[in-house]
């Protein structure tokens, strides 16, 4: 089920403040999964048209093959079970994506600390990328990379050594050591998202 762009923004808002809720001991990985990590993604037009269908095929193959478990491809068609990525734009201030959590059975997001999850949403926001001059090739992978990252079951980093959080690409844009030159997964994030699925 395809939804409207204007009902997502919508869920988008409502749902930020159940993510920045999240309790700092949860923040790696997400609680809870969906069923399988063979993911597929479906691409809306505004990713071609905002020009970014590189930036998110990099992040598709960059995550691919780390766990044996995870892959993922790429689909001309939407269901209830195919994550989605678009490019939009946000009211919220130095946002420059969000990806939320669906099940198929039910319309409002869900919190992947609390449920296990069908498909995903995945958003960059191009309106902020312009705005804060990030809109190149590096940094339009690493903000690709980190969502993509999110759907496929990891949370913000959580580690207290600075060096391995300016390495890791899920650390939080909101934490000092972001780095916006990562455009792979670090030894970290590899490391995690194995924990999660598996080698
Ligand atoms: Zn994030």
């Amino acid at each position: 089920m395809i939804k409207k762009t204007k009902v997502i923004i919508a869920s988008l808002i409502a749902l930020s403040a159940v993510i920045t809720a999240i309790p700092i001991a949860n923040a790696t990985v997400w609680g809870y999964k969906r069923t399988t990590g063979t993911f597929s993604a479906w691409y809306d037009t505004t990713v071609s048209q905002k020009g970014y269908t590189t930036q998110f095929d990099w992040a598709r193959s960059k995550w691919s093959g780390i766990s044996s478990k995870v892959s993922i491809n790429k689909t001309p068609t939407a269901t209830s079970s195919t994550d989605q990525y678009y490019v939009g734009e946000t009211i919220v201030d130095k946002r420059y994506g969000f990806t939320n959590f669906y099940k198929s059975s039910t319309a409002a997001p869900t919190d992947p600390n609390v449920n296990n999850w069908d498909y995903s949403i995945v958003i960059i926001y191009d309106n902020n990328m312009v705005k804060y001059n990030r809109k190149n090739d590096t940094n339009m992978k690493n903000v690709a990379l980190h969502e993509v990252g999110h759907s496929i079951g990891l949370a913000h980093t959580n580690e207290i050594n600075s060096t391995l959080r300016s390495q890791s690409v899920m650390t939080s844009a909101e934490d000092a050591f972001y780095n916006w030159n990562v455009t792979t997964p670090s030894d970290y994030d590899k490391n995690e998202l194995k924990s999660k699925w598996g080698n």
